[in-house]
């Protein structure tokens, strides 16, 4: 049994990056420094612990977060996985909504590139208190100052370096230390044993300058430290280093630091940092949650001595079974012990608890607040979904994730593939909110729907490869969406059939009107009580939602549409459930026809990085491909970043045609941004009128 660490001792962090950063590397120098590991992972080998999936191994990224726990300085860090490539953004906002802080790896050479912006934009929506770590020093063209520069030109951040590095190239040895004024140079091959030395004296005056600015900023963000510096106090060092977690906490500056995490230097400082400013999570604001039932607001302390509130932030199912990863915030989850899911209302029992390391598992009694870990064997709640004691309920904020917007179409290849494919692909989405199966109405294919083609080709590789199953599968194809432009008020209907000598009946009123931007479908009830019964309203509230499932142009699921049950009837020893579904089904569809529906497309956020003698293909690519140029900015090595909207349908092939267009030497990466209105001619054009 490990001890047991105070909460103030727990750091909860994600290692967040642009993909090829150096992520994977960093994580695995940090499971190697803090004797996780025996050996050395290496990305290029495909030998890393965290990118355990095959497929990983092969394309050398990380896409499942896993959280693995890690000792340094006799802290308890957790350190949750998540991945840089933007098609998996959904297990980027689902790790940030569970992590305290975190360390953001930059390329030295590259400094902040697009996807950092990205995700450093939905850190600071979750408020996650960050460090920055600029990798591969060792690299020809690489700049620990004009990273920094980038960090506040394009990320608007407050950056404060911490070190001074010591050589850049091939020629970087070590680093400066400029709290402590020290130098650290890595010599072994390993890098496991760092020495302490003086500060090279050419670098003397430059550290000496830094220092003083790195008081001066630090001393701005506090009023006590403010006065001392004035009056021209002394500011102890460990009055520094208080100041500088305060303001890392509050994120009014983030600490930098540098290295090359494949050429083993500068992780030990990094580590070092991540227990001296990241936040524990008794630095955290106590959680937030609502009742189930009243959905009045509740707050909980982050103590053990708190009812319990858990978060399942992950679901992974492999041959031991089905494994959720959760945090607790507040409580203790103990082994043995029944607790609730309010989000389902079912009871879970907690059979099996497991801290999770490097290279095994720790079967574990309890879990405390603050802490991350799994649980084994729990049927009914999945990603986003809340445990705690049924005397004592809260619900936590779910986890949301973006609408798929790309599909394909999926065969088994024989009767015997057809249990095979059903299982993996039910299996795949209990695991990724954001990889949606269902079926075609009209065609009866099966269609699973991603958010972008990369996220679907892996997942169909792991269909094929972990679940054995033969399959075809088609060509990507866009997912559309229907919604509806006009309002309709009053559509009526009424149902009436005798099946056998039982009558059916249901009776309904509905308006119909557009919906606000990303609100989904949305049903409101207020028909009089006495004229339809409290008891029939989830019938017509099913038969809506499962109306809207198709449009009624193309068959697209339904969006952004409001759906009001204004009036009906009732008649005794008539009326039904049946009755009711199949007439709010015929409304609806009724409905849906005169409110002038129309058709969405995902509509993607692009930025395109080419050399500056390609930048006129560029443009005429994009324009091509109904582009809207947003901007165009100059980057490191006669670059140019075009940023641009495009409709997703557009951008299929363009991987390849840019290669073409600049000798390989463009790159591009892109975003789901929002459903837009498609044209009627391409409307026209689908529905085969021309
Ligand atoms: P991730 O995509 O962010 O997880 O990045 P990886 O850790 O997979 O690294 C991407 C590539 O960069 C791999 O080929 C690594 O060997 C290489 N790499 C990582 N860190 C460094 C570094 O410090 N210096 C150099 N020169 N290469 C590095
Ligand atoms: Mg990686």
């Amino acid at each position: 049994m490990t001890k047991k660490y105070p909460v103030e001792k727990f750091r909860n962090i994600g290692i967040i990056a642009h993909i090829d950063a150096g992520k994977t590397t960093t994580t695995e120098r940090i499971l190697y420094y803090t004797d996780m590991t025996y050996r050395i992972g290496s990305v290029d080998d495909g030998t890393t612990v965290t990118d355990w999936m095959e497929q990983e191994r092969e394309r050398g990224i990380t896409i499942v977060s896993a959280a693995v726990t890690v000792f340094w300085q006799d802290h308890q860090i957790n350190i949750i996985d998540t991945p840089g490539h933007i098609d998996f953004t959904a297990e980027v906002q689902r790790a940030l909504r569970v992590l305290d802080g975190g360390v953001v790896v930059f390329d030295a050479v590259q400094g902040v590139e697009p996807q950092s912006e990205t995700v450093w934009r939905q850190a600071n929506r979750y408020d996650v208190s960050r460090i920055c770590f600029i990798n591969k020093m060792d690299k020809v063209g690489a700049s620990y100052f004009a990273s920094i520069d980038s960090i506040v030109n394009r990320l608007g951040a407050h950056p404060l370096p911490m070190q001074l590095p010591i050589g850049e190239e091939s020629e970087f040895i070590g680093v400066v230390d400029l709290v402590e004024m020290k130098a650290i140079i890595w010599e072994d091959e390993d890098g496991k044993a760092p020495k302490e030395t003086d500060i090279p004296p050419d670098l003397l005056n430059k550290a000496k300058d830094m220092r003083a600015q790195l008081m001066e900023t630090v001393a701005e963000t506090d009023d006590a430290l403010t006065m001392k510096y004035l009056e021209g106090e002394e500011i102890s060092k460990a009055e520094l280093k208080a100041g500088i977690r305060k303001a890392t906490i509050d994120n009014k500056l983030t600490p930098v630091f540098c290295g090359t995490s494949l050429k083993n230097k500068g992780v030990q400082p990094l580590l070092d940092a991540i227990v001296d400013y990241l936040p524990s999570p008794a630095d955290m604001p106590p959680v937030e949650g609502i009742h189930p039932k009243t959905e009045e607001p509740l707050v909980r302390e982050r103590t053990d001595e708190e009812p319990l509130a858990a978060l399942v932030f992950k679901v992974v199912s492999d041959k031991f079974g089905r494994m959720s990863y959760f945090r607790v915030y507040s409580g203790v989850i103990e082994k043995g012990t029944v607790v609730f899911n309010p989000v389902k209302r079912k009871r879970e029992r907690i059979n099996k608890l497991i801290r999770v390391y490097a290279d095994r598992r720790e079967e574990v009694d309890a879990l405390y607040a603050g802490d991350i870990g799994a649980i084994v064997g729990l049927k009914e709640t999945f990603t986003g979904d809340t445990l705690c004691n049924e005397g004592k309920q809260i619900q936590l904020e779910t986890i949301t994730f973006p609408e798929p917007v790309i599909r394909v179409a999926i065969e088994p290849k024989t009767t015997a593939d057809k249990d095979k494919l059903d299982e993996a692909l039910q299996r795949l989405a209990e695991e990724d909110p954001t990889f949606k199966v269902n079926v075609d109405e009209d065609t009866g294919q099966l269609i699973i729907s991603g958010m972008g083609e990369l996220h679907l080709e892996i997942l169909i590789d792991r269909m094929l490869r972990e679940y054995n199953v033969g399959a075809n599968v088609g060509k990507p194809r866009v997912s559309y969406r229907e919604t509806v432009t006009k309002t309709v008020e009053d559509v009526e209907f009424e149902y009436v059939r005798q099946v056998g000598n039982k009558d059916i009946h249901g009776h309904v009123v509905l308006k119909i009107e557009p919906g606000q931007h990303g609100s989904g479908v949305i049903f409101l009830p207020l028909a009089p009580r006495n004229h339809i019964p409290d008891h029939y309203v989830p019938a017509i509230e099913t038969g809506i939602r499962e109306a809207a499932e198709g449009g009624v142009l193309l068959g697209y699921p339904m969006t952004d549409i409001r759906v009001t049950l204004v009036d009906g009837s009732y008649v005794e020893y008539e009326s039904n459930e049946v009755g009711y579904k199949v007439a709010a089904t015929m409304a609806f569809r009724e409905g849906a026809e005169a409110a002038g529906p129309a058709l969405l497309e995902p509509v993607m956020k692009v930025e395109v990085i080419v050399p500056e003698e390609h930048l006129g293909d560029v443009i005429g690519q994009m324009n091509q491909r109904r582009g809207d140029i947003l901007g165009m900015e100059g980057r490191p090595g006669n670059a140019q970043s075009v940023r641009a909207i495009v409709p997703l349908i557009e951008m299929f092939g363009y991987a390849t045609e840019l290669r073409s267009a600049t000798k390989g030497r463009g790159v591009f990466s892109m975003e789901f941004d929002h459903y837009d209105r498609v044209g009627q001619d391409v409307v026209n054009k689908m529905l085969g009128i021309l």
